[in-house]
């Protein structure tokens, strides 16, 4: 199996929703924005980003738009925010924390520092940028 077959399992809080992501993400980063914040209920939002193609869900999801762009997906039981679904159908980001192997994918750069936590402070090292990432 080469690595981009490599299949990265997760889920819920309750354990009512199942994922798999395959191969690598697009990229991982930590969201500091508002609405990522209010979402998760935490300071930000770590996540990676895979294609929807590459992601299998199963088990009782529902959605909430968190703009046009954006919905953000939750176990239907117990609530937990696993995924923010662009709603062009390309690409979802996966909450880090959700996967079973928690320490699997590392953000390489903050996003939307403008509206980071002033208690936060971040001496990682990786970049920050005042908004979205530049592409
Ligand atoms: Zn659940």
């Amino acid at each position: 199996m080469s690595q981009s077959d490599e299949c990265h399992t997760g889920g819920c809080l309750c354990g009512a929703v199942r994922f798999q992501a395959q191969g690598e993400p697009v990229n991982i980063r930590a969201c500091h924005c508002r609405l990522c914040q209010l979402t998760m209920g935490a300071p930000f939002f770590a996540r990676a980003l895979f294609s929807q193609a590459d992601v299998e869900v199963s088990g009782p999801i529902s959605e909430h738009n968190s703009s046009d762009a954006l919905s953000r997906v939750f176990c239907s039981k117990c609530g937990s925010t696993l995924f923010a679904k662009r709603a062009n159908g390309t690409f979802m980001g996966i909450a880090l924390t959700a996967f079973d192997e928690r320490n699997l994918f590392e953000p390489t750069e903050h996003i939307w520092i403008t509206e980071k936590v002033n208690w936060l402070k971040l001496d990682d090292g990786l970049p920050q940028y005042p908004e979205k990432a530049p592409e």
